[in-house]
């Protein structure tokens, strides 16, 4: 009954396999409750971190194909199809326009819009976006009819493109670099309360003395909303306990998704697989 609470954290956008020493994140995750979307860049990785994750209680590795690797792995998409049987979770995908390079951006474009018309042939997919430059196209082409839930990452659009996207149902990940910058805290004031999320995006990101964060430093980032949002630490964890609930779709004790049971986990795991279904 350790859940029934809502005592736990939630990083919704990690790079598990991108730390040098992933099971000790991994471990450290469980030990402070951090139920983690662990997001992979390639569909060639995805079984690595699939893995890695398979007896973890807390973490989900989601199949992913970054946009800044479109240029040098765009071809391996169709190796994305398969996967998306595999798990509920999707990342990181999105579009990246610190590249002009038309073409690329382009391809980014083909490559996005291929992992969203099959992730809307599920209805319970969770995407998790990097949207990098390129946010209005972003919220455009998931637009308003997607089956799934879309989770803008690190948003850095204008506080208009947050309420296109939230009048469109998206939610929000918000890490500590996020919430330690005067920028990102207006992007944050500008979401509504039910659809912020926290995320550390580590080991990418650092701040201060922490130059890799790890999931539990989300705890930065629920301290920093709570200091925006005037309430206390803990209304603003349950807060966002309560917004887990909701993008998962799951408000019992023991969430379907993350079973304390490992075998339990396998079969479903592996019913998923095969029973040829989409969901
Ligand atoms: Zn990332």
């Amino acid at each position: 009954m350790a859940e029934a609470n809502n005592n736990f954290f939630v990083d919704m956008h990690c790079h598990i396999d991108l730390f040098k020493d992933p099971v000790s994140a991994i471990r450290s995750a469980e030990r402070a409750h951090v139920y983690t979307i662990a997001v992979t860049n390639a569909p060639f990785v995805f079984e690595n971190t699939a893995e890695l994750v398979a007896t973890s209680r807390y973490v989900r590795a989601a199949a992913g194909l970054h946009p800044e690797l479109v240029g040098s792995h765009g071809h391996q998409i169709d190796k994305l199809r398969p996967l998306l049987d595999q798990t509920r979770y999707v990342g990181e995908i999105g579009l990246d326009y610190t590249t002009l390079d038309e073409s690329l951006r382009e391809k980014q474009r083909h490559v996005f819009g291929r992992a969203l018309e099959w992730c809307a042939e599920y209805s319970d997919k969770i995407v998790t976006l990097h949207s990098r430059r390129a946010s209005a196209d972003v919220i455009s082409m998931v637009g308003s009819g997607f089956t799934g839930k879309a989770i803008l990452h690190w948003f850095s659009g204008t506080k208009k493109e947050v309420e296109r996207a939230a009048n469109l149902g998206f939610y929000f990940s918000v890490n500590p670099a996020m919430s330690q910058s005067k920028k990102g805290q207006s992007i944050i004031a500008a979401m509504p309360i039910e659809r912020v999320l926290t995320e550390s995006d580590g080991p990418l990101v650092g701040v201060g003395q922490n130059s890799q964060l790890h999931p539990a430093d989300v705890k930065l980032a629920v301290q920093d909303i709570s200091t925006l949002w005037r309430v206390s630490f803990d209304e603003t964890q349950s807060r966002i306990c309560e917004n887990f609930r909701t993008i998962i779709d799951d408000r019992s004790t023991h969430f379907q998704d993350f079973p304390e049971d490992k075998d339990s986990q396998k079969t479903r795991f592996n019913l998923r697989k095969f029973d040829g279904q989409p969901r």
